[in-house]
């Protein structure tokens, strides 16, 4: 099921964008400040943020713009001032779409799921849930930590793990060497870059049929490596 937080401080119109989206199908959560909603939309796993932008504390702006530096799920801001439109769009913050109060639950809800599967047809993936990837092959489960290749489960080490969720988090995209050493081994670990070569040779040989020309992680030559959905 999709889970969708709203930032809004305004509880009647959080509640009632609660109701439509649960009795679409949906499950929704509601936060009523700037600062919490930030934090749980960056440590959640939501699959769309629905963004007041009038909000006690930070405002929306600031809000979508620290969601940014963390996420990549659709944003869809809410306003009250037709002004706000033109600086959402102005100040290029990297939202998905903006609407304008009042708007009609349906109209929301109808953007919410046109959002949902573009972001999905972008990401290239089957995305099951928030904690499942299936590309081709090979399944991965985010919460028991177990990859399956072929239906049979692969033994990974928990660093092999975690690059590999890194990759599949996002199909197809390219990850540098460095920030997957970063992402993965942690920002002030004491390491030789080396040691993501070895890794990546590692998982190759746990799921590639044949190791020397990979059919799930690539080489892209002089920018790094990546999952290939
Ligand atoms: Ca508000």
């Amino acid at each position: 099921m999709k889970k969708i937080l709203i930032i809004e401080d305004e509880m009647n119109i959080a509640e009632l964008e609660r109701d439509y989206f649960e009795i679409n199908g949906f499950q929704a959560e509601i936060e009523t400040n700037g600062e919490t909603g930030t934090e749980k939309a960056i440590n959640g796993s939501y699959d769309l943020i629905v963004l007041d932008l009038m909000l006690p504390g930070i405002d929306g702006f600031e809000v979508c713009r620290r969601i940014r530096a963390h996420q990549e799920i659709p944003i869809l801001m809410v306003s009250a001032r037709k002004d706000d439109i033109d600086k959402i769009r102005g100040l290029g913050l990297g939202a998905d779409d903006y609407i304008t109060k009042p708007f009609s639950p349906g109209e929301l809800v109808a953007r919410v799921k046109a959002h949902l599967a573009r972001f999905e047809r972008l990401t290239g993936s089957t995305k099951l849930t928030n904690t499942e990837v299936k590309i081709r092959g090979l399944h991965l489960d985010k919460l028991s930590h177990r990859v399956y290749l072929n239906g049979q489960e692969v033994d990974l080490t928990s660093k092999e793990f975690d690059l590999l969720a890194l990759f599949a988090s996002e199909p197809d995209r390219v990850f540098t060497k460095e920030e997957l050493f970063e992402k993965v081994w942690g920002l002030d670990s004491i390491g030789d870059i080396s040691t993501l070569t070895v890794h990546i040779r590692k998982i190759r040989e746990k799921i590639e049929s044949d190791p020397s020309n990979p059919q799930y992680i690539e080489t892209i030559w002089g920018v790094g490596y990546r999952l290939r959905a």
